[in-house]
């Protein structure tokens, strides 16, 4: 049954190729084939009949268990089967904030935000350039097993970077949420056309991790109750946060920010989460306290 829907599925997306599937690629599995039997045991339909099959779950996971929705995937990597399951989470209706957080996703660390924490990625950067040297060196000899483990090593890599992320993410808004802050970060639609931002920057931005943290502090803000503002970020990096005088020799190097004017100096990416909050602060005065 499931074979006829995957192939009639294909077929929907295109008819003029005639699929090929993997011996076990992913299927899809809704009420009828699967059923839940509690945190520990799913009830499958399968070739020889309905059978009950164990699961594990997390504690995280198995509070989510009422909440499961429609279908299942069925997934199988590396030896072991996968479940992935679509959960309806409520989402609180979004707080009143007093204040901004800011946070500044960057290229010397991850992220830094405006109360000058700043979540670094050394040990990400670690791995991504040992995995880099040892690309170039398989990719040398070429081989399929060379092929095999630069392929491992990718995934290996980016579910590093995804937890990575994930963390990041999950202490940025419980910060905020625990100080009744939203979150701004730097509007970045049209980046691309900006001659101001550098090569460097530009390379992080089109990165697919870069992205991801963006959308998990959205989404993780989102199931908090926090807002989150996107401001402008022009001259986030530039601007001075204590006598406002934009030049771009206040950046003497990637990592430093020292005001030419004033003699204000800090790290450069806490500065620009402090620039973020401030902005978001001026465009939506009402949300930091006073006036409201
Ligand atoms: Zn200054």
């Amino acid at each position: 049954m499931r074979a006829i829907s995957k192939v009639a599925e294909a077929y929907k997306r295109d008819r003029r190729i005639q699929p090929a599937f993997r011996p076990h690629g992913a299927l899809v599995c809704d009420q009828r084939v699967l059923s839940w039997k509690g945190p520990d045991r799913v009830s499958i339909l399968t070739l020889h009949g309905r059978e009950r099959i164990p699961v594990v779950m997390t504690g995280y996971q198995q509070a989510l268990l009422d909440r499961i929705r429609g279908q299942a995937d069925l997934n199988y990597r590396n030896g072991q089967f996968f479940l992935a399951v679509v959960v309806d989470v409520p989402e609180p209706p979004p707080i009143q904030p007093t204040d901004w957080l800011g946070g500044d996703l960057g290229l010397i660390n991850i992220a830094a935000d405006s109360d000058r924490t700043v979540y670094s990625g050394q040990h990400l950067k670690a791995l991504r350039a040992r995995h880099a040297r040892l690309r170039q060196r398989l990719q040398k000899t070429g081989t399929k097993s060379a092929k095999r483990l630069l392929k491992k090593r990718r995934r290996k890599e980016a579910r590093f970077a995804t937890d990575v992320n994930h963390r990041i993410a999950k202490q940025l808004v419980t910060q905020a949420q625990g100080t009744r802050r939203g979150i701004a970060l730097e509007d970045l639609t049209g980046i691309r056309d900006r001659m101001t931002v550098s090569k460097a920057q530009r390379r992080r931005q089109h990165s697919w991790a870069f992205h991801q943290l963006r959308r998990f502090i959205e989404y993780k803000a989102r199931l908090a109750g926090v807002p989150v503002t996107l401001v402008d970020p022009r001259n986030t990096s530039r601007t001075c946060p204590q006598c406002g005088l934009i030049d771009k020799h206040n950046r003497p190097d990637q990592a430093h920010f020292r005001c030419i004017g004033c003699g204000f100096a800090r790290p450069a990416d806490t500065t620009a989460a402090r620039n973020i909050a401030s902005r978001a602060a001026v465009n939506q005065p009402q949300a930091a306290g006073g006036s409201a």
